[in-house]
């Protein structure tokens, strides 16, 4: 496989299905993954192993994660919010496990019903079971760090926390540590300001990456601060989904097919063929109909963007 310089982790098949009004059937799921390997992903997140009866859209966790392992050389990434979500992630085969811990404690209560610190221990006893596999068959645990520039019920989360736990997640045993703009009120300066904090914290080798929402339009300059810091995984859903229908077009995640011309167009490689990556939002059309699709590439078409003759006699 060709060398690329960024890596773009979709993630609409977990993020964006779990907050879609209604469910994608297991077959358009598979069709999805198979669409987004041929126009060159290499990582994506596809399920979360939650209990059916609170997301039914993830129901097929196990199914879906077997099919997409698979594709050879594709990492086949999922979430698992506790030890018993990691047990069958490990099961199915997952290459890459993220375990959400909040870094607020009020939202860490509401969304998981436990402490941090209980968090933190839950998450040490995931990486003793993934230490029981034999070497070859152990996943990447990821901590994945959520509502780090803001909650929604607490406000803002002191980058001290964030740092402390940081640590406490490499103490536990976590591969890496992802750092995730949850509720989309991350700003460029901030996204700097946290990442540098962390990594002389933890150091680059534990450092992951950064998952960055849309909600009030800064994902695409958070990203760039991202990069400027080094950052070279980046989440990123098709169309955007998981928009909320009190704020049309905002809070999903930023836009697989905008980041993709974003980074290609500064002269990164990312491997992902823009034009296929676009006909992958057909998959959304037929499986999801009634979900609204964002990003702005897909609407002006690929070929308008690239260093066109068209282009350049416009300029
Ligand atoms: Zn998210």
């Amino acid at each position: 496989m060709s060398q690329i310089d960024v890596l773009v982790s979709e993630v609409g098949p977990r993020d964006g299905l779990q907050m879609a009004s209604a469910v994608m059937p297991t077959e358009f799921k598979k069709r999805w993954i198979a669409a987004a390997v041929e126009a060159g992903l290499r990582e994506i997140e596809v399920c979360s192993f939650v209990p059916p009866k609170i997301v039914p859209a993830m129901a097929d966790a196990a199914e879906v994660t077997a099919y997409a392992c698979s594709f050879p050389g594709l990492t086949v990434a999922v979430l698992a919010p506790n030890l018993r979500g990691a047990e069958n992630a490990m099961k199915a085969g997952a290459h890459k496990i993220t375990v959400p811990i909040s870094a607020s404690e009020a939202h860490n209560k509401a969304n998981v019903n436990r402490t941090r610190e209980e968090s933190v221990a839950d998450i040490a006893r995931i990486c003793e079971l993934r230490d029981s596999l034999p070497k070859a068959e152990r996943p990447v645990i990821e901590g994945g760090l959520s509502t780090v520039w803001g909650c929604t019920i607490s406000g803002l989360v002191p980058q001290d926390d964030v740092v402390r736990l940081s640590a406490a997640l490499v103490e536990a045993g976590v591969d890496e540590v992802g750092l995730a703009d949850t509720t989309g009120m991350a700003d460029p300066a901030s996204i700097k300001s946290v990442f540098k904090a962390v990594r002389a914290e933890i150091g680059e080798e534990k450092l992951g990456g950064a998952h960055l929402h849309n909600t009030r339009g800064l994902g695409l300059a958070n990203a760039l601060a991202a990069l400027e810091v080094g950052i070279t995984t980046l989440d990123s859903s098709l169309a955007g989904l998981g928009g909320c229908p009190f704020a049309p077009g905002a809070s999903g995640n930023i836009v697989t097919e905008d980041l993709v011309y974003m980074l290609e167009e500064m002269g990164l490689k990312t491997g992902i063929d823009l034009k296929k990556l676009i006909a992958c939002r057909e998959v959304l059309r037929e499986g999801l109909p009634e979900e609204p699709l964002y990003g702005f590439i897909a609407e002006v078409g690929p070929e308008k963007g690239g260093k066109s003759v068209e282009k350049i006699a416009a300029a």
